[in-house]
């Protein structure tokens, strides 16, 4: 961390920053110049207040050269992280494949869908048994019971479930029954709920927030991270721009500028970034293109008659295809489906 002192700054306030940071243990070095005094910090930075330092008068600028976040920081682990998920990994070589329903619906829905997307490929079987509805008119889900045919699907097809945590309560509950605990974009910032994922050993699906800069994504997985659980997978699921055309926008670079800064694997939902169906699969094919380490797509076979995003749910037909051609990309890529 490097701070630039005002050119008209004291010596005597220059030397009382200086003591504060010694007293938190921060090894300072000075480096006068002819105009302006700057004050090196060697070491971890991570817990200094800038925003305290900046608001002392003499302080012109306060850097930050180190990111906020250690754990899920790719300088302090080079390898990319690998996360086991239970006969499956998602990282490294793997490209990993959830797609299902928005939401579960029904018993015959959901163990039809299972049934074709795990045909066509799929690893992982995606359904929303609480969901995160903008008005609370919209089906919020089956809720418990919803959990109990993501588990019977399971059971038919052998494909892991990922399904969505909404509220710390049920955090036993998903543990015991799901093998990977969305948490999604409304939540991301669920700083309460994120620390008691923490404490729990469970893979946990984090999605980008609407409006999240990379680096609170970063700074989220964080706080599950310095709770004990470092088996976290990000995604990126399209952001909030002043584009209206698409639901959100997809944020592709968002891929490498994870992986450069993390080792965290992170995976691409191109159904919740472009909310219209027929985009889904080029943006699908895109992300693995860019390095995806998977993708997690919504796939109805009565889109027209969902519950729920059915405008942006593909066919099991047209799932077929993008996993066909998925295949096909996937072994030039050195990557294993
Ligand atoms: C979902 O995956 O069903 C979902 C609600 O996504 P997001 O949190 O990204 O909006
Ligand atoms: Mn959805």
């Amino acid at each position: 961390m490097v701070i630039v002192m005002r050119a008209d700054a004291p010596v005597k306030e220059i030397e009382k920053i200086k003591e504060r940071l010694e007293a938190g243990n921060h090894k300072v070095s000075v480096i006068e110049g002819t105009d302006y005094c700057v004050l090196g910090i060697i070491g971890d930075t991570t817990e200094i207040d800038t925003n305290e330092i900046e608001a002392n008068e003499y302080v012109e600028k306060v850097m930050k050269v180190q990111q906020s976040y250690k754990l899920a920081n790719r300088m302090f682990h080079r390898d990319n992280s690998v996360i086991r998920v239970g006969d499956r990994t998602i990282g490294g070589q793997d490209l990993a494949v959830i797609a299902g329903p928005c939401s579960v619906e029904s018993e015959d829905q959901i163990l039809e869908l299972a049934k074709r997307v795990k045909e066509c490929g799929a690893g992982f079987l995606r359904g929303g048994a609480f969901k995160p509805r903008t008005s609370p008119y919209s089906f919020q889900g089956m809720k418990l019971e919803g959990l109990e045919l993501l588990k019977l699907a399971r059971e038919e097809t052998g494909l892991l479930i990922v399904t969505e945590i909404m509220s710390a309560d049920m955090i036993d509950k998903f543990v015991e029954d799901v093998d990977v605990i969305q948490v999604g974009a409304r939540n991301m910032q669920n700083y309460e709920l994120l620390k008691e994922l923490g404490r729990t050993t469970k893979p946990i699906l984090l999605k980008r927030g609407l409006s999240a800069t990379i680096e609170e994504l970063l700074m989220s997985a964080e706080y599950i991270m310095s709770e004990g659980n470092g088996n976290v997978i990000l995604c990126e699921r399209g952001i909030r721009t002043f584009e209206t055309y698409t639901r959100n926008t997809l944020d592709i670079s968002a891929v490498l500028a994870i992986k450069k800064l993390s080792h965290l694997p992170v995976i691409v939902d191109p159904s919740h970034a472009a909310g219209l169906w027929w985009m889904v699969e080029a943006l699908a094919k895109a992300s693995v293109a860019v390095g995806a380490d998977g993708i997690m797509i919504e796939v109805h076979n009565d889109p027209a008659n969902a519950k729920c995003d059915g405008q942006q749910s593909i066919k099991p037909e047209r799932f077929r295809a993008l996993m066909e051609d998925i295949t096909a990309m996937a072994g030039s890529l050195r990557r294993i489906i």
